[in-house]
């Protein structure tokens, strides 16, 4: 019998196929849904560089996690393909988006070396799940993390808190801190009970990670200071509990948007669009325009977990909309 490391591989992930059904149940939830679809085909980001800047005496960089699958008729379910099309051409782009980057943030300030958010882990797309890799491939041993702060606890921003065989903690030296009312939101059994099919999965999953780091969590409320120089900013709409996270040193500040904005046109151009993957879609639109509004009114640079790599750049007012412009 061979066992060589590629069938150990493979034996360790059909044990985890049989030991985590959850895993299946977001597939199957997310292929009717529509949102796993043509990932064989889609270039992951493996081993990219991190992007690098200063912001007074915080070090930021942002890692690639990879991408994911996100067709479009999930992400915008009012908008017909050919008004999205438009609109994207009218913006220089191509006329159809279904790939979302991961873009994690992660700072050094005083003794610290915080994440925002965990990725994604290898249990939900196979694009995704790079962090780690693209962590260690610059230098960094995650050991060496801190704190892994979330922006709320979808799959693609939690479930790479823990390990391959999701039962050790990735970081661990690090303690995590979420939002209580999104700690409350996933731990409450009757979410995965009342989530939509698409979800459901997803809520079981969160629930049993969350749990996994019980032990290691602080649950944290908007304004409260959650490393030196980084504070939560209430950004509920997306999650009951979203938050997103400012950066401040000296004069300067920088905000980590998590998930209020999804696409680095329409979230700016049209930021009462529905969004599909919003829990609650009129806080979700309230939240982006009032973040887009102080962004463009303090001229605040911003890094967005899911637009094109590295996600970082400028928010201004065009006419009547907002647009954004990439630094890199
Ligand atoms: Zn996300």
């Amino acid at each position: 019998m061979n066992s060589g490391p590629a069938d150990l591989r493979n034996n360790t992930k059909r044990a985890m196929r049989d030991r985590f059904p959850h895993r299946r149940r977001v597939l199957l939830g997310m292929a009717a849904a529509g949102i796993v679809t043509g990932m064989a085909s889609s270039p992951s980001l493996a081993a990219t560089a991190p992007f690098r800047r200063k912001l007074g005496a915080l070090e930021v960089f942002v890692f690639s996690d990879g991408t994911l699958m996100v067709p479009q008729s999930f992400a915008l379910p009012d908008n017909a393909a050919a008004e999205i099309a438009s609109l994207l051409k009218a913006h220089g782009q191509p006329e159809e988006f279904s790939q979302s980057q991961t873009n994690v943030t992660l700072i050094k300030t005083g003794n610290d070396l915080v994440l925002i958010d965990a990725g994604s882990g290898p249990n939900f797309q196979p694009t995704a799940g790079k962090l780690v890799e693209n962590l260690e491939a610059a230098g960094i041993d995650p050991a060496k993390i801190t704190k892994v702060v979330f922006t709320h606890a979808h799959a693609d921003h939690l479930w790479g808190a823990v390990d391959d065989f999701d039962e050790g903690a990735r970081f661990p030296n690090a303690s995590y801190i979420i939002s209580a009312p999104e700690w409350d939101f996933w731990m409450d059994p009757k979410t995965a009970e009342k989530a939509p099919d698409w979800l459901k999965g997803m809520a079981i999953g969160t629930a049993r990670i969350l749990k996994k780091i019980e032990n290691k969590i602080e649950r944290r409320k908007a304004g409260d200071a959650v490393a030196p120089g980084l504070s939560y900013i209430d950004s509920a709409g997306h999650t009951p509990g979203h938050m997103c996270v400012m950066l401040e040193s000296g004069k300067e500040r920088l905000l980590i948007g998590g998930d209020v904005f999804n696409n680095g046109v329409i979230s700016f151009a049209r930021p009462g669009w529905r969004v599909g993957a919003d829990f609650d879609h009129e806080k979700g639109i309230a939240t982006r325009k009032k973040m887009l509004g102080l962004l463009a009114a303090e001229r605040m640079p911003l890094i967005a977990f899911h637009i094109a790599w590295p996600g970082h750049g400028m928010v201004e007012t065009k006419g009547t909309e907002f647009r954004f412009t990439p630094l890199s």
